[in-house]
């Protein structure tokens, strides 16, 4: 038999109650966290959002609820009325350890299930299970926390863009393909037969057009939808802070994120100072061989292909050889470099070459090619120390000029310092990213391709090289794009846009669009464009990876309400799921088959 809720109304939060509140009559409404029978006394953990509070039925002081008590059982929903009093001995784990709630009478207001894992929040029920049971997952202090801190970072943002002169507009969900790279989700036109809309992969497009219709200053924390092959962490719809600004200079756009990331951090608790150090994308990629380089610690890469020069052909060399010190990491054994050179090799290395460095000199399998003094000279370059490893790699370069070599020591960069426990966890180093190149090569289409998106700004005088036949003649255009990094993540980018109508129209055709194609999907916005467009430019984040930092968490799922697995799914709901043919029939729209 179930109590009704009436009008009895909650007067305090579970893990709210402290000493103070002693002697207090309270109303309190949540789950059964526990419950502990000891025959004339019933403990019950009671929780809500909140946290814990232990309540007490006592058998002799309320008979009735005592007896009502004895049907709880974990995650019932139910009130209780009592009294706060102060415990004898405190509970330090319990926020408000310090009372208990001798209750008066109890409202079993529903019952439960046995739940599939048990509440709490050293939890080892499996991923799969707690999406499927994402409710009873929520109710852990975990997932509350971090959309609680998910709650406050948005909120602070808000409020950021507001103080600066931003509007929050919303763009259209039901759209036009807006090219990021990925594939469109398509959204089938009932009215329409035949026609599709498509998901936004960004409102990149809407908000240019924003600025060109004087709205000046744009902002909007907003869903976008990419249809990508999934990699680990990543979701098939995310959330972005998008803005866009009007007349900006590249300053202003990095002191309006700087403005808003140092609030965002605060609101965690962590002081991050601004402005944030720049880098060009060559020097990050030389010092840290990646261009989100992780700043929180050394390890810098070193090019020591002059050392090597004897040895190239044995070698096989035919790019740059990096090294990278990894310290007091001398005493490595031999199965510890066979892991290193194993890993290397998996990430595309052609040679990994390793040299201990000690008291007495530096010792390598190199020394039979290179020579003794090569080897010191290495040490010397890679800035190594007695105790110190020089681990050194080479690759074959698959594109000219990408610098593979550097980008796999710069991933041997991260796991060496990871399993040498160096990386400070509560250090937060932000930079900007530019000096990107405007195209790069993409070896599945066999052509060049945008390296952010087609809309991005152009260095004046790289903008005659867009009619020119050499691919290597066009990758060497650089953009005016940018990155905002974090801790060795790129949290987002964007970049000072092209305004011009002309130059964007040649930027579709370099890419190979046709003048058909070019009207076709961009027609609308070509067309704007030449009604007076304001130099303007803009960026996104991505907000789930930003709370997840924030947040201490590895993963986005973490930090999103409701998100889908790695195989784009939502196990909860069950989507994507089958339709009624009535509904295809609607749409004229017959299914094939497809091969997976
Ligand atoms: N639309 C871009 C993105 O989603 C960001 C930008 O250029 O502002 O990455």
């Amino acid at each position: 038999m179930l109590d009704s809720l009436g009008t009895l109304q909650r007067t305090h939060y579970c893990g709210d109650l402290r000493a103070a509140d002693a002697e207090k009559e309270v109303v309190l409404m949540g789950w059964v966290h526990k419950r502990r029978d000891l025959g004339n006394l019933i403990f019950i953990d009671l929780r809500d959002r909140s946290g814990l509070a232990q309540i007490v039925f006592n058998k002799e002081q309320a008979p009735a609820a005592h007896a009502r008590a004895e049907e709880l059982r974990s995650e019932f929903v139910i009130a209780v009325t009592g009294r706060v009093v102060k415990r004898q001995k405190a509970n330090p784990d319990l926020a408000s350890g310090e009372v208990e709630i001798i209750a008066s009478d109890l409202r079993i207001l529903n019952s439960a299930k046995t739940p599939p894992f048990v509440v709490e929040d050293d939890l080892n029920a499996n991923e799969e299970t707690r999406l499927h049971y994402r409710y009873l997952d929520l109710r852990r202090t975990r997932p509350r926390q971090n959309l609680a801190l998910r709650h406050r970072v948005i909120l602070e943002i808000r409020k950021a863009m507001d103080e600066m002169g931003f509007y929050e507009i919303e763009t259209p969900m039901l759209t036009r393909s807006t090219p990021e790279g990925a594939r469109d989700y398509l959204v089938p036109s009932r009215v329409h037969p035949g026609q599709f809309y498509a998901l936004p992969q960004s409102p990149q497009i809407f908000k240019q057009i924003l600025m060109i219709g004087g709205m000046d200053r744009y902002f909007q924390i907003v869903k976008c939808f990419r249809d990508e092959d999934l990699r680990a962490d990543r979701q098939p719809e995310f959330t972005q802070l998008d803005l866009e600004m009007s007349f900006p200079t590249q300053d202003a756009i990095f002191s309006v994120i700087e403005n808003v990331m140092v609030r965002a951090c605060a609101v965690a608790g962590i002081t991050v100072k601004s402005p944030f150090p720049r880098m060009e994308y060559r020097d990050a990629i030389r010092r840290y061989g990646s261009d989100k380089p992780d700043l929180r610690f050394g390890m810098e890469l070193h090019n020591v292909s002059e050392h090597f020069a004897p040895a190239r052909e044995t070698f096989h060399i035919d790019g740059s050889v990096h090294a990278l010190t990894a310290p007091g990491a001398a005493v490595f054994s031999r199965k510890q470099l066979d892991e290193i050179a194993g890993k290397a090799k998996s990430l595309g290395a052609r040679g990994v070459y390793t040299l201990k460095v000690t008291a007495d000199g530096v010792t390598s399998p190199l020394e039979k090619n290179l020579g003794a003094d090569a080897l010191k000279k290495i040490a010397a370059a890679a800035d190594a120390k007695p105790g110190d490893l020089v681990v050194a790699v080479t690759a074959k370069e698959q594109i000219p000029g990408t610098d593979a070599a550097a980008l796999i020591a710069g991933q041997l960069r991260l796991l060496l310092a990871d399993q040498l426990k160096i990386i400070p966890a509560d250090r937060w180093e932000f930079s900007w990213i530019t000096g990107f190149a405007l195209f790069e090569w993409s070896p599945t289409e066999k052509s060049v391709v945008s390296a952010q998106h087609p809309f991005t700004g152009i260095f004046e005088e790289d903008i005659p090289k867009l009619e020119d036949d050499s691919d290597e003649v066009r990758m060497s255009m650089r953009s005016k794009g940018y990155d905002l990094v974090l801790n060795g993540v790129e949290l987002g980018s964007g970049s000072i846009r092209i305004h011009q109508q002309e130059v964007q129209d040649r930027v579709f055709k370099a890419l190979g669009l046709s003048e058909e194609q070019r009207r076709n999907r961009f027609g609308f916005f070509l067309d704007a464009l030449s009604y007076g467009t304001p130099p303007h430019g803009g960026i996104a984040l991505g907000l789930d990876r930003v709370t997840a930092l924030l947040a201490g968490e590895k993963s986005i799922r973490e930090v999103i309400a409701f998100p889908k697995t790695a195989k784009a799914q939502d196990l909860m709901a069950q989507a994507p799921s089958d339709v009624d043919s009535d509904q295809l029939d609607m749409l004229g729209i017959q299914l094939k088959k497809v091969e997976e």
